[in-house]
């Protein structure tokens, strides 16, 4: 299986399969970026619990996490959330979590975190998998276009 050379023009995303492969405690992590009033106002609320969430941008609705979804409508739309003393890979996925997890390239990343897209480029694509930040594949298994082909033989 050969992987292309990641550049600055390919997309990356939160990947949170690696995140239930490699660290059972995702959700704590995630509990730890609400704001205050959520930390007390989620501090009940079940793990894993799902939420519909309606994309901003092309009004698909995708069920999250309760968790996720008050970051993503809420904590993560804070002023303070990411500013210019968060370290690159938090600012990231912090990023992430308020898009929606829709995929990114280093350019774009670059524009919004006001860094260096080759930083950013490196910490991404270097060989350790930081809060689970990897290259977006557009060929997943299940992908649908996949199943109508397979439908069509
Ligand atoms: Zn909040």
């Amino acid at each position: 299986m050969s992987l292309l050379k990641p550049s600055v023009q390919t997309p990356f995303h939160i990947d949170f399969e690696w995140w239930e492969q490699n660290d059972r405690d995702w959700r704590v992590y995630l509990r730890s970026l609400l704001c205050a009033d959520h930390q007390q106002s989620l501090a009940d609320v079940q793990e894993g619990a799902l939420i519909d969430w309606i994309d901003p941008d092309t009004a698909e609705v995708k069920p999250v996490d309760g968790i996720q979804h008050a970051l993503m409508s809420h904590c993560a739309l804070l002023p303070d959330f990411v500013n210019e003393h968060t370290a690159v890979v938090e600012a990231v996925f912090r990023i992430f979590l308020v898009n929606g997890n829709q995929p990114m390239n280093a350019a774009s990343l670059s524009k919004q975190l006001h860094r260096p897209a080759e930083t950013i480029l490196r910490t991404l694509a270097g060989p350790r998998v930081y809060r689970g930040l990897r290259p977006y594949q557009t060929s997943k298994p299940q992908d649908e276009t996949e199943e109508t082909e397979a439908a069509a033989v």
